[in-house]
């Protein structure tokens, strides 16, 4: 009896871990599948494009030569060159490989940093609407995730003597903006971590400075920079990342590394090595351009339908107000249309009225939904 209740018992930490609601609606748009339905996926955010050639290509030499063990926890020094030169052609930025470590995808590194700063009572500043898993990354710690906009009177507002870190997400998951230069310099001037989620780095479509959080503290005194190989590369599968920071950092996010994952994939390790090759470039530009495509077209019907937009500029998401309950409208949209999109209110009680559409599916498929979305209006307000 004893030794039932105890198995019953779920950890603490869970309670407030809530689910990712995306997977809620994939999970329902599955089970029309199951049945038959065509669904037109716009919930999902990972690309839909195949792995660059040349990356696969690596992968699979990768795997013939046996490049199948463990590596340094850090990661291949390789490929921690790389990255250095990379931020030292696109920022000018010296990094020494040294404070780079690779992690199995950008999401082991954001768990890593927090969990290398954060001490129970904490408190960490999170933007109305972000991405939904930080403040469940955060409470896991036993910190205290703090929403606020991002306007310097809203973070001088959710300032506190707890405040320990804030997360700056840019370009920003589910909002697609970039963010600006005043919120980077007052995180530096008033908050002791600036943690900088850099995933959808270099998916930018229109003019507009995306700014990396290296360019504003060269000696990483402050900043925990998370990157990562999923968005850009559409490597999601491949489930590698990395963080930069200085050495005190580096030493406790190792430890952790060390202890809890031994390493990075390795095969993805070396496949990545490619991402960076000319001949690769030319698959992401094209990606890029047809994401920009696509992007037009979602904010060409979305003001049709008269739904109040911001100006998402990167990522692949338009967060839409469309003027009423975002989750109600997704689940009956889905169960009449077959149209998945991912209710706002996962992001924050700011997405109340949104919903988030992704643009990562093929220009048809897209189009398609959007012509669903919009019959499903006309009857909606015939009604
Ligand atoms: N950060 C943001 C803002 C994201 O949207 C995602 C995935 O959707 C991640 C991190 C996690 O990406 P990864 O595949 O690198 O773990």
């Amino acid at each position: 009896m004893f030794y039932k209740m105890v198995m019953l018992m779920l950890s603490k930490k869970l309670l407030n871990f809530e689910s990712f609601e995306v997977m809620d609606i994939l999970a329902l748009a599955q089970k029309l599948e199951n049945e038959g339905k065509k669904v037109i996926h716009l919930e999902i955010g990972e690309p839909d494009f195949d792995t660059p050639k040349p990356i696969v290509d690596e992968g699979i030499k990768a795997l013939k030569e046996g490049k199948t063990h463990y590596t340094d926890s850090r990661g291949i020094l390789e490929l921690r060159k790389r990255i250095s030169e990379l931020y030292k052609n696109k920022y000018k930025a010296d990094i020494n490989p040294d404070n780079i470590i690779i992690t199995g995808g950008s999401s082991l590194g954001l768990f890593f940093a927090l969990s290398s700063i954060i001490d129970e009572g904490d408190e960490v500043l999170i933007q109305n609407p972000c991405y939904p898993c930080y403040k469940n990354f955060i409470r896991f710690l036993g910190a205290k995730p703090v929403f606020c906009d991002f306007t310097v009177e809203s973070l001088e507002k959710h300032l506190s003597d707890k405040t320990k870190a804030i997360i700056i997400n840019s370009p920003s998951n589910p909002l697609g903006e970039v963010v600006d230069k005043e919120i980077y310099e007052f995180a530096y001037e008033n908050i002791p971590y600036i943690i900088s989620d850099e995933i959808y780095n270099g998916l930018v479509y229109e003019e507009g400075k995306c700014y990396s959080a290296i360019e504003f503290d060269e000696n990483l005194e402050k900043t925990i920079l998370i990157n990562g190989f999923s968005k850009l590369y559409a490597m999601t599968g491949w489930r590698i990342g990395y963080v930069i920071s200085n050495e005190k950092i580096i030493e406790a996010v190792l430890k952790l590394q060390q202890n809890l994952f031994i390493s990075a994939p390795t095969i993805s390790q070396y496949a990545a090595l490619k991402a960076f090759e000319k001949e690769t470039e030319k698959e992401i530009n094209s990606m890029i351009k047809d994401f920009n495509k696509r992007r037009k077209l979602v904010l060409k019907y979305v003001k049709d339908f008269g739904w109040k937009v911001n100006n998402p500029i990167g990522a692949y998401y338009v967060f839409p107000n469309i003027g009423e309950d975002g989750r109600e409208f997704a689940y009956k949209l889905l169960k009449e249309k077959y149209v998945a999109l991912t209710p706002g209110i996962g992001f924050g009680s700011k997405g109340k009225n949104h919903i988030r559409i992704s643009y990562a599916n093929s220009y048809e498929n897209i189009k398609e939904g959007l012509e669903r979305i919009k019959d499903f209006l006309d009857e909606n307000r015939r009604r």
